[in-house]
């Protein structure tokens, strides 16, 4: 994000950030500021609409919180920055590299009809500069020959650094979109994927469908078996959501606990045979704590399910998912639910 705030404009929201930055557990770092800033001056939309979800719930952010707030939607942008920034580097050297091989060609061209106007003049042809001296002309074609290719190699060889830089870029790119915890896609890469299925989605096959997932009483298992080993329940139901899916489809962490599959091409009634298979193995799953054999008690997971409708946007398609995992809490946890019409 640029912030083009002038001094008055910027210390106004730096007092209205702090006032808020004080209500929260989170410690008053440059995260905390990031995101409460951004915040303030209604910049960031997503950002917006997540942070008064979290506050009409009651909830007090701690640093977990606004660090996740920070990831996924402060530092989202950078990696939109990034990427047009590597594009347009890109665009810039292609036509660089056009243009030389353009002057090149045109410089040799030249080249050679200087040399066959200095094989006439040797030869006695057309001769009408005599106080022109042949080898002289020639030596100067040879000369600006080997400085074009010379300066052609140069732009050839930054032209390969360029394109180096270029997949650099997108290889950072690519790890902005994978979550640091479980190696899974992230909320920014979910997100993408499943606009890209939709967006190229006609309605002749069936499919996108979604699998909304979310550990069951997860804050129990933290506190009764610490941070840590709540991370690694969270990696062990990462693994196993990773080995229940194949080919195109995507296994991503939407948020701390709660995970998304997307199922290109799937009908409902597959999406709802692989959720039953996923919560039935991690009922089944024996995950140990951290430094020792204890088994961590009962983790199970509840899950919604729905399938893309024809003319449903991505967020209604996801809020039905959502509606659905909600049920399966209500109904008592451990579950799948169909979204309503699937
Ligand atoms: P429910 O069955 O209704 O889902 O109960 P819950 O306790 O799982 O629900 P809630 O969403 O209230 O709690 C989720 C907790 O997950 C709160 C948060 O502190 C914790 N959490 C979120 N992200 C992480 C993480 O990355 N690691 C750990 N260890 N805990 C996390
Ligand atoms: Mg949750
Ligand atoms: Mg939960």
């Amino acid at each position: 994000m640029e912030y083009r705030d002038d001094i008055e404009k910027s210390a106004e929201y730096l007092r209205l950030a702090l006032a808020h930055m004080g209500r929260h557990k989170a410690g008053m770092h440059p995260v905390s500021y990031a995101i409460w800033y951004e915040y303030v001056a209604g910049i960031n939309p997503a950002l917006r609409e997540r942070i008064d979800a979290l506050l009409e719930d009651g909830k007090e952010l701690d640093d977990s919180a606004v660090h996740r707030l920070f990831r996924d939607h402060v530092a989202e942008i950078d990696a939109h920055t990034a990427q047009r920034v590597s594009e347009s580097f890109g665009k810039v050297m292609d036509k660089v590299s056009v243009s030389t091989s353009q002057v090149a060609a045109e410089a040799s061209q030249f080249g050679r009809v200087l040399e066959r106007w200095s094989e006439d003049v040797a030869a006695g042809r057309h001769v009408t500069t005599p106080t022109h001296n042949a080898a002289e002309l020639l030596s100067y074609s040879h000369a600006m020959r080997q400085t074009v290719r010379a300066l052609h190699t140069r732009l050839e060889e930054s032209h390969r650094e360029v394109e180096t830089l270029r997949k650099e870029v997108e290889r950072a790119r690519e790890e902005a979109m994978i979550d640091g915890l479980t190696g899974l896609t992230n909320r920014r890469g979910f997100d993408r994927a499943l606009a890209d299925h939709l967006n190229g989605n006609d309605g002749l096959t069936q499919g996108p469908s979604l699998l909304l997932a979310d550990i069951d009483r997860f804050k129990r298992i933290n506190d009764d078996y610490g941070h840590l080993c709540g991370d690694k329940v969270i990696r062990a139901v990462a693994k196993i959501l990773r080995d229940n899916v194949k080919g195109k489809d995507i296994a991503a962490r939407y948020g701390g606990e709660e995970f998304v599959v997307v199922l290109p091409e799937t009908p409902v009634e597959g999406a709802l045979h692989l959720a039953e298979k996923i919560r039935r193995t991690i009922e089944a799953s024996r995950i140990k704590r951290v430094g020792s054999n204890e088994v961590v008690a009962s983790v199970t997971i509840s899950l919604g399910v729905a399938s893309w409708r024809p003319g449903e946007s991505q967020s209604e398609l996801i809020a039905r998912a959502d509606r659905a995992l909600y049920q399966s809490k209500q109904l008592g946890r451990n579950r799948v639910t169909p979204a309503a019409g699937a």
